[in-house]
């Protein structure tokens, strides 16, 4: 059970007695969990007439558009006037899903700046003290699922309806991997059931979620596993890397590049997974693992970046060929981690 400081929440619960402006920040580029927990808080907070805004570092992918309210998330890339009226008038600012402001991006400043109150709820290790308030759960394997837990310790599980339900259980599912990581506990599952009884339908949000991807983006996931995977067994490694001139032919959308990082590790005998991005200015890597190999620590130590132990990501501003050379560098240092796990 995931408790929230109690004296803490009663100080946040005297200030939602009365209407609000509030905002809700999700980390950049955001996630099923990172806006699933933004939406689930969204639709919770209408309900006690406060006058709520979801303000998003940038646009968010095309198969978490179905989440109730999405239509109204404010991206801030795209009409930065709104997201600077929004931020600078709120009166508390509630940051999902990230633990250092830098995660919001180029709405990093704007953040700071603010002169709300700022409550930080997240699953990340190690927040960093931006926030009036920090709550922060690194064993939960989803935001989605602190937000439950602090609705419902503040008092309000009866304010958890369909919409809330519904938003929640998708950033919980996609966090963990459709239930299947070690992060999922029991308790999980429980508040899975609960989100059921409230009134998400399960199988729609997996079809909502996974069945919903453009033809682009199903044959460039095809691409990716005949072109561009790249097996090393001897290290137990695999990765693939794209250019920006195979997203532009497979027309890419936010998105896209998704959970393709994954496939790698479902390769028998693999257990570390990295995925090279070229994007305008940078290169964008997710990484993924099994068991104790530790990508977060990888992503730290070497490319400027963080998350989870099987969960990570990180950037390099070497060319794409550079970065991928410095990754298979790297994979001696820790081939007797990687040979260790089971
Ligand atoms: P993804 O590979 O899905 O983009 O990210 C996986 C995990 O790593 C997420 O929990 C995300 O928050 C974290 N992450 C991704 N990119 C970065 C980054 O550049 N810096 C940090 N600190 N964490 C990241
Ligand atoms: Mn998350």
């Amino acid at each position: 059970m995931y408790l929230f400081n109690a004296a803490q929440l009663k100080e946040i619960v005297a200030l939602l007695t009365k209407a609000k402006k509030i905002c809700i920040v999700p980390h950049h580029k955001p996630d099923g969990d990172a806006l699933g927990a933004s939406l689930a808080l969204y639709q919770f907070l209408v309900q006690l007439n406060h006058s709520v805004k979801v303000v998003s570092p940038s646009d968010f992918p095309d198969f978490l558009r179905w989440m109730p309210g999405s239509s109204n998330v404010i991206d801030f890339l795209n009409t930065q006037k709104a997201a600077d009226d929004a931020l600078n008038n709120a009166e508390l600012i509630f940051c999902l899903d990230f633990n250092e402001p830098a995660r919001t991006e180029k709405m990093r400043d704007l953040l700071l700046q603010s002169p709300a109150k700022k409550i930080l709820i997240d699953h990340h290790l190690a927040p960093q003290p931006f926030c009036d308030f920090t709550f922060s759960f690194p064993e939960a394997c989803a935001t989605s699922e602190l937000v439950y837990h602090f609705i419902c310790q503040a008092g309000f599980k009866h304010l958890i309806n369909t919409q809330v339900a519904e938003c929640l259980y998708a950033g919980i599912m996609t966090d963990s991997g459709s239930f299947r990581f070690p992060s999922m506990k029991a308790e999980t599952h429980r508040v899975i059931a609960d989100l059921m009884e409230a009134g998400a339908l399960n199988y729609r949000i997996h079809e909502n979620v996974y069945d919903n991807f453009s033809l682009d983006r199903t044959r460039f996931l095809g691409y990716c596993l005949s072109n561009k995977l790249m097996v090393l067994p001897e290290f137990r490694a695999a990765y693939f890397h794209v250019t920006k001139e195979e997203l532009v032919r497979f027309h890419h959308q936010s998105g896209d590049t998704e959970g393709i990082v994954n496939y790698g590790l479902a390769i028998k005998g693999i257990v570390l997974s990295a995925f090279f991005c070229e994007k305008d200015d940078i290169i964008k890597i997710s990484f993924r693992s099994k068991d104790l190999f530790s990508v977060k620590d990888l992503a730290a130590r070497h490319f400027n970046g963080g998350g989870h132990m099987n969960a990570a990501g990180g950037r390099s501003t070497l060319s794409l060929s550079e970065t991928v050379k410095q990754f298979e560098k790297l994979l001696p240092l820790y081939k007797d981690e990687l040979l260790r796990c089971p």
